[in-house]
């Protein structure tokens, strides 16, 4: 499939974006030297000087660029990487999208930041509810398409777990004339291939992924987003000047360089998603295991709220997701370590004996 209408990214940006002289640094007009341009103070309580943190960081992020323009076989100039995905979220509903006037397509249920991103920025949501069976509905997409800017898909999704067709996706990437952001923060946890090779035939596509779910960083907020040049150049000139701190850079080159021990992690989580998924599906109160593409399971049990405080009670806290779309009575689980699943599982078998013994009808 190629695109119907030729896509001019340019066109939708907010023009006060398109006109934007970015910030220039210290570091965009000298790279060395004895550097007294910047107002960095040399000594700094508690830190070695050597370690450099006296100084900004890279504002490009080249190394980390580099080495992610290895992993994922992509140019750097098409990586962006920012403070978190949740970051680059913000930045693309900001360049594209004026408050009160423009709007975003989400698939409820889905990822809250969406919409929390779009609210701050008085920016209105169009909803297009995924399928009950957590399909997307393409067409309903291209009927809202014409009045939005941008499209949100997530696959996998959260907090379904479900990974999106590519079909659909592609269809929509064709057919809208949107902007559309597909977010990957599971896609390693999934059978299903990234859509990143795709992002040299859509030039509307924007693809985001994240250190902190496959690769384990959560603390450290590493998120990347991945699409054409163009468009990546001017994620580039938005982004606050030192959106990656330098602590967050080295430690993920330093991650981004053990992929074997990552093979190996990877490995142990799915195999304990098979675990515990199987477990779970022997429980009385389960009703059922939703299949995942993803390090979580949603689960649709008897009474979730009730299981949800029982197994805080506990001290095991899963996630409450039955307020959301055609998720009533579900609990999302993440999968932990064997022993923290292992203690899941106990918890779930105990409080529901206390349920069984509590209804129990009594014999007169
Ligand atoms: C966890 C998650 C992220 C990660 O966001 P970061 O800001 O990179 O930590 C992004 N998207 C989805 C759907 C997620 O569930």
């Amino acid at each position: 499939m190629s695109p119907i209408q030729p896509f001019n990214f340019e066109s939708l940006l907010r023009p006060s974006i398109r006109e934007l002289k970015p910030y220039r640094s210290a570091r965009d007009d000298f790279k060395s030297g004895i550097l007294l341009d910047a107002n960095e103070n040399p000594y700094s309580p508690g830190v070695e000087q050597a370690s450099g943190l006296n100084r900004y960081p890279d504002p490009h992020c080249d190394a980390l660029r580099a080495r992610l323009s290895e992993l994922k076989g992509i140019s750097p100039e098409q990586i962006f990487a920012g403070n978190g995905s949740d970051e680059a979220i913000d930045l693309l509903i900001r360049m594209f999208c004026e408050p009160g006037r423009d709007r975003i397509i989400i698939t409820p249920p889905t990822y809250g930041m969406y919409r929390v991103s779009a609210d701050i920025n008085g920016v209105a949501c169009i909803e297009c509810p995924l399928n009950p069976d957590f399909t997307l509905n393409p067409e309903r997409i291209l009927d809202a398409a014409p009045g939005a800017k941008l499209i949100f898909l997530c696959s996998p999704n959260n907090p379904t777990s479900n990974r999106i067709s590519t079909d659909a996706i592609e269809q929509i990437l064709s057919k809208s004339g949107c902007l559309v952001v597909v977010d990957e923060a599971y896609i390693d946890f999934s059978e299903e291939k990234s859509l990143l090779p795709l992002i040299d035939r859509y030039p509307n596509l924007v693809v985001l992924q994240t250190l902190s779910k496959a690769w384990g960083l959560a603390g450290i907020r590493l998120g990347m987003a991945f699409g054409a040049v163009g468009l990546i150049s001017y994620m580039m000139r938005v982004k606050p000047p030192y959106n990656v701190n330098a602590l967050t850079q080295q430690t993920a080159l330093d991650a981004l360089s053990s992929e074997g021990k990552f093979r190996e992690h990877l490995t142990l989580i799915l195999r304990e998603r098979e675990r515990v998924s199987e477990a779970l599906k022997k429980m009385r109160i389960v009703k059922h295991v939703h299949p995942s593409d993803a390090n979580f399971l949603l689960v649709n049990v008897e009474n979730a709220l009730d299981l949800y405080h029982g197994l805080a009670r506990k001290g095991v806290i899963v996630r409450y997701r039955g307020d959301q779309l055609h998720c009533n009575n579900c609990l999302r689980i993440t999968i932990g370590t064997p022993a923290e699943n292992d203690a899941l599982l106990l918890a779930m078998r105990e409080v529901s004996e206390i349920k069984a013994s509590n209804s129990k009808p009594t014999i007169s």
